[in-house]
């Protein structure tokens, strides 16, 4: 069996991979780790949880001994899609060149310029960086490119995704053909293949799992549910109560804003809850996270962009909430489970509406995903006031039994307005910074007030909660005909203020 020691990786290195406990490479790092301490380009076909960062970081290690940087000239670059992503690689730096005394330089979005100036000045060995924020730099005139011997492209089918391509072209103008250039990418489609050709000069190709491959230590299982969004998070509650083992989750939304309404009704709900979404500042995004690796949160509520390429070991469970529309999400979503060779469960809510995305996500990982208690069919009918839907209603305005219904979603809403007293301040989490981070907190709060909301502990309360939950989340259901899903949060708030 291939060890650590056969790679070629200098003492330095293979003490820290030892003192973080890794005694056998992973197949991306024992087939790219070679070819890039011979100074190979590398075109590795590899998903996240696989050992991918550290085939590129262990190599870069060894290379950087010899030699040092000057000021403004990094001498290598690392490109990600996303900030967390680039904060992950610089822990890896950190975690993996303990022994070495090299300046690593983060570009991310959101932090100061002055302070990552500073760092350019002093001399980057490794310079770490989204390509925006690069790109602004060297717009400003504080970097030069022409010392950079090794480029790095990771996660190159989500820099296509998310139209960073051209900006990836520019960069890698700025960059001499000399270089040795790491190229990494969950799949492999056309465009990406294409990319590689332009970018890569004989390159080392490493597959390690089929591309769109599913991990086989994730269960997989399918859940059925009607598609208003109350009735899904009445499915979701459901199913994270089940769950005996449930350690901690990632539940996935298709839309920022229904990853903000979920958080916000499962807080209501009691439950250890954060959100990550693209529209958070980094501070934000940076506190979650670190609050969801120690366990401070159970759950975490997450758009595809902020989640993307996260390495957050030992994820216990995966919720799909919405079924996502593009396949390919799918296997990166329930990627964040079952990680280097642990068991995970991935459940997905599907609704009527959802079956043509279903198709193609079982076409892409090429198998059928069982259903944990029957199949669409076996839905009991849904309650009549519930399934009253946004087109049904716009039909009906003007007649004379949307007068009566309006009466009836009058009615509802007071007993929502009753219910939301309790919790007015968290009305407004689109605003996420402070109102986020500070879901568990609420949650202690809560325990230590006797009165009124002490009763939330009492089992003998729980259907009547259940309902006026339910009678509250409806409410944040379906938003009124001419604002669609945008209504502005000055609506919000002043609706809640007349409800109370
Ligand atoms: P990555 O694919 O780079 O996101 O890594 C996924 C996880 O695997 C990270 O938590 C790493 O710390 C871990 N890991 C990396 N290399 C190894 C290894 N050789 N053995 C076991 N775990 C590893």
């Amino acid at each position: 069996m291939t060890t650590f020691a056969d790679l070629g990786l200098s003492q330095k290195v293979l003490s820290a991979v030892t003192d973080a406990g890794y005694s056998t490479p992973t197949p991306i790092q024992a087939g790219a780790i070679p070819p890039a301490l011979q100074r190979r380009d590398i075109c590795g076909i590899a998903q996240t949880g696989t050992g991918k960062t550290a085939s590129f970081v262990l190599p870069m290690l060894t290379l950087l001994e010899k030699g040092r940087a000057r000021a403004r000239m990094p001498r290598t670059l690392i490109l990600e899609p996303t900030r967390e992503l680039a904060a992950q690689v610089a822990e890896n730096f950190e975690k993996y060149g303990k022994n070495h005394k090299l300046n690593i330089a983060l570009l991310i979005g959101g932090v100061s310029f002055d302070e990552q100036d500073r760092k350019l000045e002093r001399g980057a060995d490794v310079l770490i960086c989204t390509p925006g924020r690069l790109l602004d730099h060297c717009e400003r005139g504080k970097l030069l490119m022409t010392g950079v011997e090794i480029f790095v492209i990771d996660e190159a089918d989500r820099m296509l995704d998310m139209g960073f391509i051209p900006d990836i072209e520019r960069i890698a103008k700025m960059i001499p053909f000399t270089r040795q250039t790491l190229f990494f990418s969950a799949t492999m489609p056309t465009e990406i293949q294409k990319l590689a050709d332009r970018f890569l000069q004989n390159p080392e190709r490493i597959e390690v799992a089929k591309p769109s491959s599913t991990a086989l230590t994730v269960t997989q299982r399918l859940v059925a549910s009607h598609n208003k969004d109350y009735e899904k998070r009445a499915v979701l509650r459901d199913l994270i109560k089940q769950q005996d083992d449930l350690k901690n989750a990632i539940i996935f939304c298709n839309r920022k804003k229904d990853v903000a309404d979920l958080f916000r009704s499962l807080d209501r709900h009691g439950f250890s809850v954060g959100a990550l979404h693209g529209d958070m500042d980094q501070r934000s995004r940076t506190t979650m996270l670190a609050n969801f690796k120690d366990n401070n949160i159970t759950l975490l509520v997450a758009s595809d962009v902020a989640a993307r390429g996260l390495d957050i070991p030992d994820v216990s469970h995966v919720f799909n909430f919405d079924v996502p529309i593009h396949a390919e999400d799918y296997v990166h979503r329930i990627g964040r489970t079952g990680r280097a060779g642990r068991s995970g469960k991935a459940f997905t809510l599907v609704t009527r509406s959802d079956t043509k995305y279903l198709d193609a996500i079982e076409k892409l990982i090429g198998q059928k995903i069982e259903w944990l208690n029957g199949d669409l069919s076996a839905l009991p009918a849904p309650m009549e006031s519930h399934d009253t839907g946004e087109r049904g209603r716009n039909k009906a305005r003007g007649r004379d039994r949307d007068r009566s219904r309006g009466k009836r979603d009058e009615t509802q809403a007071k007993a929502a307005a009753v219910a939301d007293n309790e919790t007015q301040e968290e009305v407004v989490v689109e605003a996420p910074a402070e109102n986020v981070t500070a879901a568990p907190q609420r949650r202690s709060e809560r325990r230590q007030q006797p009165a009124g909301r002490g009763d939330r502990q009492h089992p003998a309360n729980d259907d009547r909660r259940e309902r006026r939950n339910r009678h509250r989340d409806h409410d944040d259901g379906p938003t009124p005909v001419g604002f669609g899903d945008d209504i502005p949060a000055f609506m919000l708030v002043v609706a809640n203020v007349g409800k109370a």
